[in-house]
């Protein structure tokens, strides 16, 4: 397949195998995993605990090393990158938001928030607008000289939803952003993440355990053992598994 045909897609796997070994076991955590991603989509993940969910989101953020396969970003090889390359890369191109927020408990809110910044050349200020705006809807523009400890845990991962969304990244990654929230807070977040999803095109992948904000999606996948693949009775808009959840 040439380099053409894959940039059509923001994202595209082939065959991705994430292992762990533990004494003289091995847990395929994900197992030969294949998705193609358009420009623009919100694709959710679904499946219970211990799946794969994390570990292949991290594969694809390049924060963990896959295996074996291949990640492709905007059509380029993120698994072929040098250390330097996929930092420089990640922060032009991606946002991630952790299952757990961590923010780094020495530096105040803001401090995280502009971290990012840090790592790509933009002007001077450039983020200032973002950043208002950001902290403005996120309900966090008093608690920004406060340090982590000093936050409750919804506002810590309102933080670190800002941090993931300073650099307007093309495509976000999250990793059950909502999971500390309350029901209010969940979905003004989502609407949030659907509103800059909307403004400047990104692309959202997120794994999520709650299935109202899985149904907002326009694709929902299911991680099954390792194996991922599209959850056919959500499209079959029989909704079994998920109104019975
Ligand atoms: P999920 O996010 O769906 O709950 P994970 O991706 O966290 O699942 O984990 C998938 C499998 O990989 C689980 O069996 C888990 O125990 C294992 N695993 C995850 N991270 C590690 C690690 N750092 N070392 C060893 N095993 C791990
Ligand atoms: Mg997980």
């Amino acid at each position: 397949m040439d380099n053409d045909v894959r940039s059509r897609y923001i994202l595209q796997t082939e065959s991705v195998i994430k292992q762990y070994k533990q004494y003289d076991e091995t847990i395929t955590a994900v197992n030969r995993v294949d998705i193609k991603i358009e420009e623009g989509e919100f694709v959710a993940i679904i499946g219970s605990s211990g799946s794969g969910k994390s570990t292949f989101l991290s594969c694809c953020a390049g924060l963990d090393k896959v295996d074996a396969g291949h990640i492709y970003i905007r059509g380029q090889d993120i698994t072929k990158m040098s250390h330097d390359e996929l930092s420089r890369f990640r922060g032009a191109n991606m946002g991630f938001v952790f299952q757990r927020h961590n923010l780094i408990p020495q530096f105040t809110a803001l401090e995280n928030i502009l971290i990012p910044t840090l790592m790509v050349n933009k002007k001077d200020g450039s983020y200032d607008e973002t950043l208002r705006r950001l902290v403005k809807t996120l309900n966090i523009e008093d608690r920004l000289h406060h340090l982590p400890s000093e936050l409750s845990g919804g506002q810590q991962q309102r933080v670190a939803i800002a941090r993931a969304l300073i650099n307007m990244p093309q495509i976000l990654f999250a990793d059950e952003p909502t999971g500390n929230l309350d029901r209010a807070n969940a979905d003004e977040v989502l609407d949030l993440l659907i509103k800059t999803r909307d403004s400047i095109g990104q692309t959202l992948v997120m794994v999520t355990h709650d299935l109202k904000i899985a149904s907002r999606a326009d694709r929902i996948f299911r991680m099954d053992n390792g194996v991922l693949t599209l959850d056919r009775d959500y499209l079959d808009g029989k909704r079994k598994t998920i109104n019975g959840y």
